[in-house]
């Protein structure tokens, strides 16, 4: 049973990173990121082709496995479909899975308050990925997401936490702490979207979570850069998206930070 519920989940993730590429084409049109004249005639309620706007068959919009078929080319026109599109169906269904794993609530099918903090994780975990893959395409957290992220993680606090008021604490000194950075960097540093996300973080995962996150985000970042601009993929003013990084420490702080607080080198913020 666990097994068939644990597939399902996996299945919904994929389905949901499908649901995520979509949001990030249609959003990026919104914002006139890209620019597609044949959306305006295409039917917007359905699936369309990103680059002729011919609408989608339903074998060509299952997740991963109409790209492999396809081998990455639109059927209609035969441009190239992203990779990426495959990695994020994958990397939601995996987060859906580990997220499963970690809180598996199916031993309390029946517990309303349970359910409901379930469902709000996963609409956390496709926000999460949204944000993280707009702001690797576009270098911008829109406004939405961030808000969407804001308020689940509100409801989550009314159902787990509500009278813990180390949650608000950490939620304003993480956007005093990120918004110091942007002032000092002069902007450069960091986007206000970063600033913006770090109030959801920090609502979110609570103190001492929240210092694990900005942790790896800071380490992860620093890394990443590093080996981009040694191979020469970036040069030292190449502005690089903090916000994905910073969506990275959160999935790890919320998944596995009781356990990296248990690390000695966390052992000073217990
Ligand atoms: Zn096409």
């Amino acid at each position: 049973m666990e097994i068939i519920l644990s597939i399902i989940i996996f299945v919904m993730g994929l389905c949901f990173g499908s649901f995520v590429n979509m949001l990030t084409y249609r959003i990026a049109l919104r914002y006139d990121l890209i620019s597609n004249f044949q959306f305006s005639k295409s039917n917007k309620n359905r699936s369309f082709c990103d680059y002729c706007g011919r609408q989608l068959k339903w074998y060509e919009n299952i997740p991963v496995i109409s790209w492999m078929i396809q081998k990455g080319k639109t059927r209609c026109c035969r441009e190239k479909l992203p990779v990426l599109y495959p990695i994020v169906e994958i990397a939601t269904g995996l987060l859906f899975l580990i997220f499963n794993f970690q809180f598996s609530i199916f031993n309390q099918l029946l517990n309303f308050q349970l359910i409901t903090q379930f469902f709000v994780g996963l609409v956390i975990i496709v926000f999460l990925v949204f944000s993280a893959v707009f702001d690797l395409k576009y270098m911008i957290l829109p406004d939405f997401s961030t808000i969407t992220l804001v308020f689940s993680a509100l409801v989550l606090w009314f159902l787990g936490h509500f009278g813990d008021w180390t949650y608000m604490w950490s939620a304003v000194g993480s956007f005093l702490f990120l918004g110091f950075l942007y002032l000092i960097t002069n902007k450069k540093g960091m986007g206000f979207g970063d600033v913006k996300l770090a109030i959801f973080m920090g609502l979110f995962l609570g103190y001492p979570k929240i210092i694990i996150a900005f942790y790896i985000a800071f380490v992860v970042g620093a890394l990443v850069s590093l080996i981009l601009i040694i191979f020469k993929k970036a040069g030292k003013k190449t502005p690089i998206p903090f916000g994905p990084f910073l969506i990275l420490g959160s999935f790890m702080a919320w998944f596995w930070g009781g356990w990296l607080i248990s690390l000695s080198a966390f052992q000073i913020f217990r």
